[in-house]
């Protein structure tokens, strides 16, 4: 199902971790995109299409990644790779 499919109510476990996309019209799963900018988790279509929207896109690089240091969407296993590479390079 593409973004714009899904007419039905909210599943319980929508924008949840490896649940339902939080986007109220595609809500497939898993979501397992993590979204910095909304706290809620989206499936691999929404966050490519989130993600690399030209102004979007632009707009994350110019005032976040510089901040934050990450992009805008990441895996658990991305998140994860960043706690461990800051624990080691921690005095
Ligand atoms: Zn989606």
């Amino acid at each position: 199902m593409a973004y714009g499919d899904y007419k039905g109510p909210d599943k319980p476990d929508k924008g949840k971790e490896n649940g339902s996309c939080n986007r109220t019209r595609c809500q497939c799963a898993p979501a397992r995109w993590y979204n910095h900018g909304s706290y809620s988790w989206y499936c691999d279509d929404c966050r490519a299409q989130i993600e690399f929207d030209p102004v979007n896109h632009r707009y994350w690089k110019l005032w976040h990644e510089p901040k934050c240091g990450h992009p805008q969407f990441e895996t658990r296993e991305m998140m994860d790779a960043r706690a461990a590479l800051r624990k080691a390079t921690e005095v």
